[in-house]
This record gives structure tokens, C-alpha cells and sequence, in this order.
């Protein structure tokens, strides 16, 4: 019997922990896509695509043409048009989908959070919150806070963010993972009264270090569940696959 081709929609550590997986495993070979957003990508194993597919319409196309017998969409909570899109694709060309989506932070004894619906909603909040902000949403999620006129801003991204931005702000190009030890450090370097970040789930030490300082925390909530079959670990997609 041939190999099942196993799409998996990346950018993200669990997309490369599932190619990593499935690469031993007899009966499977994987593709993996990336939206190209960063010119230097930590690559999973295995053959890798990068760039869109052209909506819709384009990635049913590639699944037919590459013969992809099972999607798995690994793809960051917050990136819901790419799930969107694989969920619609695999029901034009009947190819089952699985969403695989790492679970949300919940707070714990200590943690001064206010969850928030967007990014705008963070920004509207943020003036009555605190002066010095620590803005951990992503380089291509900074434009909600440009007009924020009355606060000074620290990002962290891997590639320098582009405008509109922030009028006072400091960018670190930096890539994780990070430790408690340097969220520590930086949050007491750049006098941090207020960090805000969407609730991509995972290790978490700058919400750690933000608890010890008792330094509040805006919670941008996730996009809400797909309506697909949606698991939270690579094991379980392991487990789903084995059943396709
Ligand atoms: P998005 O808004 O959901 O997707 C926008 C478009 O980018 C999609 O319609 C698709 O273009 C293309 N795309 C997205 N992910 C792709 C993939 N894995 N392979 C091929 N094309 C992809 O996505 P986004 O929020 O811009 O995120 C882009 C990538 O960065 C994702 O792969 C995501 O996992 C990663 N990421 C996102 C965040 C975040 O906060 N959003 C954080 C960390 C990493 P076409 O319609 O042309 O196919």
C-alpha cells in the first residue's frame, strides 16, 4: 500500500514535533508548509513547501496534485484564516483535517491578568494600566498599539517589525526559547509595568516572571475553536493519523 502523504500546516514547535514524529513511523511520509513570514525559519525534518497557496481554492489544488491524504493544521492558535482555509480545501476534496491546537494558559495564585478580546481591546486598556510595556504579540501585531501615544513600548520579535508602530519603541530581535532568568532580567532592565500577549499556550516563563513582579498581564483571548476535530498534543494527531 502507499505511503499516506500527511500535509502538515506549520510555523509553529508542535508542526516540527509532528514531522519529527511521523518520520519513523512506516506508512507515513509528510510535507510540511510554511508561510514564509521569516526569512531564516527553524526548519522541521522532511520535505518543506513555503508560501501561500493561493486561498481556498488553491490549497484544494495542491492537495489534489501532491496526492495529500490527511491535513493536519498545526498552525499557531491565532493564525485562523490558514484553518479556515484547510478546513474548507479538505472538504472540497473529501481529505480528512485535523486541527492541532497546543492548549491555552490558564492563571494561576498570583497572576494579575485581564483577558481581552483583541488586540485593539488590549490597547484601549492599556494607559489605565501601566506606562512601560512589554508587547510579546509578534512583529505583524504591533499596529493596534501605534496610537498609543502615552505609553513607551519594549517588543520582542524575531525580525525587525514594520510600520505603522508604536512612536516610542525599543525593539529586541529575539527568538525563543526563553528562561525565567533573562524574562526576569528584562522585565527589571526596561522598569516593565504591564506586559501584554495573546494566550498562544506553552512555556510560558515571561508569565512566570511577570507573576513574581506582580506586574499585570493583558490576555489577548484566542480566536474561538475551529469546526473541525481539533486535539492538543502530538501524540494525539499521531493517534489520529494512525486511524485515517
Ligand atoms: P493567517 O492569517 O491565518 O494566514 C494568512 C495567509 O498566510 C493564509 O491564508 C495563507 O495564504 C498563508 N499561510 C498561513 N500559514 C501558512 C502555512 N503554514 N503554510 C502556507 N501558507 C500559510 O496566518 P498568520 O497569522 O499570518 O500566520 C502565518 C504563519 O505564522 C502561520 O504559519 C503561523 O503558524 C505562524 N505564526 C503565527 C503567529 C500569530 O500570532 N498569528 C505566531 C507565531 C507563528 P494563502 O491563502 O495564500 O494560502
Amino acid at each position: 500500500m502507499p505511503d499516506l502523504k500527511v500535509l502538515i500546516l506549520g510555523g509553529t514547535t508542535e508542526a516540527r514535533a509532528l514531522a519529527t514524529a511521523c518520520a519513523p513511523v512506516p506508512g507515513f511520509s509528510t510535507v510540511s508548509s510554511l508561510a514564509g513570514r521569516t526569512s531564516d525559519p527553524r526548519l522541521p525534518p522532511g520535505p518543506v513547501r513555503i508560501g501561500g497557496f493561493g486561498g481556498v481554492a488553491g490549497l484544494a489544488g495542491y492537495l489534489r496534485e501532491a496526492g495529500i491524504g490527511a491535513v493536519v493544521d498545526a498552525t499557531h492558535p491565532f493564525a485562523s484564516r490558514m484553518t479556515d482555509n484547510a478546513i474548507a480545501a479538505g472538504e472540497l476534496v473529501s481529505i480528512p483535517v485535523l486541527v492541532l491546537r497546543r492548549p491555552g494558559w490558564t492563571a494561576e495564585p498570583g497572576d494579575r491578568w485581564h483577558r481581552v478580546p483583541s488586540l485593539s481591546a488590549a490597547a484601549a486598556m492599556l494607559p489605565g494600566l501601566g506606562s512601560r510595556v512589554f508587547l510579546t504579540t509578534g512583529r505583524q501585531s504591533l499596529f493596534p498599539f501605534a496610537d498609543v501615544d502615552d505609553c513607551w513600548f519594549l517588543a520582542r520579535s524575531v525580525e525587525a517589525p514594520e510600520p505603522p508602530l508604536p512612536r516610542r519603541l525599543e525593539v529586541v530581535l529575539d527568538r525563543g526559547p526563553f528562561n525565567v532568568v533573562g524574562e526576569r532580567d528584562l522585565l527589571v532592565r526596561h522598569r516593565i509595568d504591564v506586559l501584554v500577549t495573546k494566550d498562544s499556550g506553552g512555556a510560558a516563563p515571561k508569565l512566570r516572571a511577570a507573576r513574581e513582579q506582580g506586574i499585570p498581564v493583558l490576555m489577548v483571548d484566542r480566536p474561538g475553536l475551529p469546526p473541525a476535530q481539533t486535539v492538543g498534543t502530538v501524540a494525539e494527531a499521531l493517534e489520529w493519523l494512525n486511524g485515517v
